[in-house]
């Protein structure tokens, strides 16, 4: 196990397979900052799948549990299940999780499931058609998702749901998607707004806490508390005491979690971050191509990890510095 000058040991990975997108999230992406020929990482600027797994590999020496493959858009690389696939054989114990927008999720889901996927979490934001639309920035219809949250929910028997809310923007939605996803099998988390990288505006005004979201559900029923499953989980769990789901609340600026953080990201281009937050990224590719074997990547690895003591939502600035954006870091 490698614990970093805080104590936290490396648990979870997550991996940003590509830095690109087909949405243009007015949260993330920006459309005006991020033009159709944006210079997104491409060809062999992007990490192999083998380079990815030899990355993973030297983790699990360290005591890497979990790896959540992120981006930009991780269906965007259509084999992602030959990578899900490798991994999954390799170490089977590895709980391997999926993060998308869902555009591609219907198409590729009995590929993902017979790579053994443990479990897939889609974004969320409107069930309002326009609104949605508007939100993920590129014209893209929320019919097309809602039925691959559908389709995914019945070949994994269960998803996770994530909806970033934004004040006066899509607020008016709690209701609606909880309503709607208040069934057995479903989790859908309320994010906080964060003030990821520098292009999304980000304002505390415009941030909803998950307190505030909370009070207004438990209008809608009763929820209990749930334990949480391991330390180091980001979100809050709340069950509706009738058995139809969960919600759950990350809560990273009322409320950060740094204090039990064990995650590390892995970008596109193989930089590794100790932080969403991070200003810089520590370049694995070119050791990796340069022919590390296990024994030097897991030293490296090592070194970065026990190195750390990032801990930037509790001790949040004036978000004056320079930081990488989401999209990049892996989200
Ligand atoms: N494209 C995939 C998706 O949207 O699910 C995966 C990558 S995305 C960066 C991962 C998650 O980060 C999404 O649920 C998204 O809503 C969330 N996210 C992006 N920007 C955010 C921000 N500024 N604050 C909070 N959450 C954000
Ligand atoms: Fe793309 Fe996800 Fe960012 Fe939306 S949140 S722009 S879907 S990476
Ligand atoms: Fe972890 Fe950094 Fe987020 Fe804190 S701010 S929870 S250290 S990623």
């Amino acid at each position: 196990m490698a614990y970093d000058l805080l104590g936290r040991p490396l648990r979870d990975l997550r991996i940003s397979v590509t830095d690109n997108c087909n949405f243009r999230c007015t949260y993330c992406m920006p459309a005006e900052a991020f033009p159709a020929d944006f210079p997104f990482v491409k060809g062999s600027q992007l990490l192999t799948f083998d380079e990815i797994g030899r990355v993973v590999e030297a983790a699990v020496s360290l005591g890497l549990k979990k790896v959540k493959l992120t981006g930009g858009e991780p269906l965007m690389r259509s084999l992602l299940p030959e990578l899900i696939l490798e991994l999954k054989t390799r170490f089977p114990s590895l709980e391997v999780g999926l993060i998308t927008n869902g555009l591609h999720l219907k198409a590729l889901l009995h590929r993902l499931v017979a790579a053994r996927l443990d479990s897939v979490t889609i974004s969320i934001d409107s069930l309002d058609p326009d609104q949605f639309s508007e939100l993920t920035g590129n014209g893209h219809r929320l019919e097309t998702i809602v039925e691959a949250i559908e389709a995914a929910h019945q070949a994994f028997g269960a998803v996770k749901l994530n909806t970033v809310l934004l004040k006066g923007k899509n607020d008016d939605q709690i209701e609606p998607l909880a309503r709607f996803f208040r069934r057995p099998g479903f989790r859908l988390r309320f994010i906080e707004f964060m003030d990821v990288g520098t292009l999304n505006r980000w304002s505390r005004e415009q941030v909803v806490t998950g307190d505030e979201v909370l009070a207004r559900l438990r209008a809608l029923g009763t929820l209990t508390p749930v334990a949480k499953h391991h330390p180091g989980e980001t979100s809050e769990r709340w069950a509706w005491a009738d058995g139809q789901g969960e919600v759950g609340f990350i809560n990273s600026i009322s409320r950060p979690f740094c204090g039990d953080c064990s995650r590390v990201r892995l970008g596109a281009d193989g930089r590794l971050y100790t932080c969403l937050f991070s200003a810089v990224g520590h370049d694995l590719r070119t050791p990796l191509r340069a022919g590390a074997d296990l024994g030097e990547m897991t030293a490296l690895l090592r070194t970065l990890w026990t190195g750390r003591s990032d801990r930037y939502s509790e001790l949040r600035t004036d978000g004056s510095g320079k930081r990488i954006e989401m999209f990049a870091v892996g989200g």
